[in-house]
């Protein structure tokens, strides 16, 4: 019987690789000729990374999923670059030499090991565009792994086109743009900050350019969340994009948590919460929050008088990094708001996220609007506030405010550092967030099945997984 593998490349972030490896778990499930190679780029600035990774190579021994450490590259200066986008293109350029190698070596010992194995896919992620090189090099099919919303990808694919309307450049723009895959026009405001930095525009344009040469889009999304973008980048000129989502890690990081009791005393502590009565807070895997805004998230909650989860993160400090906890509470949060809302809340570092969402105890979520949160809590029903950090969140939280009524919004277009939302502002997010007959609450309980539906047999992202695999193995 002939068998397929499969090879991937991704940035090394928790919110990339993830949803790769609960991907490769599903190709393999619904078609278990295929085996997956994921290529992991050396980071050891993100320990975290590697616990994920160490945890899922002590499980994957009975898995087709293999995972090949690439040799390390030099981290391009910050100096050279202003954006980390920059960065992280250049960084992922750098490896070019050696995933070539990790490719041929693969070949090499799988041919020795059964002859009727075929590489048929190469799978690259938004920012490692420069990998499309080697796949050519090696005459092996690319496909991009989209890992964002569709709206997104719509609004990359039409860069190339806005660049030639374009009169400034997009961080002076004051005028709404205009995107097919979106239904309404995008104000700047809610653009990424990442795009607005020097040279960060440039990168995302290059980058953007070259997905069409790939042979096919997977996204992490479902038709029913996302018909019209979906619709409009469903053109002759894209190559066909393949809906498959949500594909997410239910275990979560509870499997591979850095402080499995912590992670406990959270469980039995939402264990004697009432239903849907307790906010959570969480800034994803990149999102600190520190110094006043620290302080007005706290007031904020004390005037909202809710119970909370309040996964709090200082900001990262090394090129690269990830946020950090806090080694000291109670140095950043104000005088004695530990001991006063001892009774009614928790704050804490790094949590098991989906974990969390998917107790009964959560009523609300308060969220920097990263891709895979929002699946996560849409999955759950659990309503989501905006609260945007960096990357694309911006764009994310227009999109599901906005566009789709499914979020409660405190900031579309907040940016870190420059912003600064107030306790009042906080306390009206939450009270709007924990109303239990606010319309978004009904919508997003309705997209939770649709989510569910979508992922069954013959759901429409299941369909597509055929789909694409039918296209693979031709
Ligand atoms: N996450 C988590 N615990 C945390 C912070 C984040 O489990 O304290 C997980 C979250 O469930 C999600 C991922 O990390 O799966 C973050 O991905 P997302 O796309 O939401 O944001 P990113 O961190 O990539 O900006």
């Amino acid at each position: 019987m002939t068998k397929f593998e499969v090879v991937f490349i991704t940035t090394p972030a928790i919110g990339q690789l993830v949803p790769i490896v609960e991907f490769a778990h599903h190709l393999i499930n619904c078609d278990p000729r295929f085996s997956i190679t994921i290529l992991i780029v050396t980071l050891p600035q993100r320990p975290l990374v590697n616990t994920y990774v160490q945890s899922c190579v002590a499980t994957s021994a009975s898995t087709n999923i293999n995972f090949v450490h690439l040799l390390p590259v030099e981290l391009p200066s910050p100096d050279q670059l202003q954006s980390s986008i920059g960065c992280i293109s250049l960084f992922a350029e750098r490896h070019k030499p050696h995933v070539k190698q990790a490719i041929t070596n693969l070949v090499a010992t799988e041919s020795d090991l059964d002859s009727d194995r075929r590489l048929v896919g190469f799978f690259i992620d938004l920012f490692t565009t420069s990998m499309i090189d080697v796949a050519n090099e090696l005459d092996i099919p690319c496909y991009l792994y989209f890992q964002s919303t569709a709206e997104f990808l719509g609004f990359m694919l039409h860069l190339p086109v806005l660049d030639t309307q374009l009169t400034t450049g997009l961080a002076e723009l004051d005028t709404e743009l205009v995107i097919p895959s979106f239904v309404n026009p995008v104000p700047p405001s809610v653009l990424p900050s990442v795009m607005l930095e020097k040279d960060g525009y440039s990168f995302f344009l290059q980058n953007a350019r070259r997905y069409v040469e790939t042979k096919g889009i997977i996204i992490n999304t479902f038709s029913e969340l996302e018909p019209h973008a979906l619709n409009s980048v469903s053109t002759s000129q894209v190559p066909p994009v393949y809906p498959i989502g949500p594909v997410l890690d239910l275990t979560g990081s509870a499997q591979w948590h850095p402080d499995r009791a912590q992670h406990e005393r959270i469980m039995r502590w939402l264990d004697d919460q009432p239903p849907s009565t307790v906010v959570f807070l969480c800034f994803g895997s990149m999102g600190g929050v520190s110094g006043s805004q620290v302080r007005e998230i706290a007031f904020g909650l004390e005037l909202a008088g809710v119970r909370f989860v309040w996964a709090l993160h200082e900001p990262h400090k090394a090129q690269f990094g990830l946020s950090d906890d806090y080694m000291s509470l109670e140095k950043v949060l104000p005088n004695g708001f530990l001991e006063r809302t001892s009774k009614i809340g928790l704050v804490c570092g790094w949590v098991s996220q989906v974990s969390i969402l998917a107790h009964k105890a959560i009523g609300g979520f308060i969220s920097h609007y990263g891709w895979n949160s929002i699946l996560e809590s849409l999955w759950y029903g659990i309503p989501i506030a905006t609260w945007p950090i960096y990357a694309e969140q911006q764009i994310n939280a227009f999109q599901m405010v906005k566009e789709l009524g499914l979020a409660i919004e405190i900031r579309l277009d907040y940016r870190e550092g420059s912003d600064l939302v107030l306790a009042n502002e906080v306390e009206r997010g939450i009270n709007c967030l924990m109303d239990y007959d606010n319309e978004v609450r009904k919508k997003v309980k309705e997209m939770s099945k649709k989510s569910r539906v979508a992922m069954m047999e013959n759901g429409s992202s299941y369909v597509s997984l055929r789909a694409l695999i039918q296209e693979l193995v031709l």
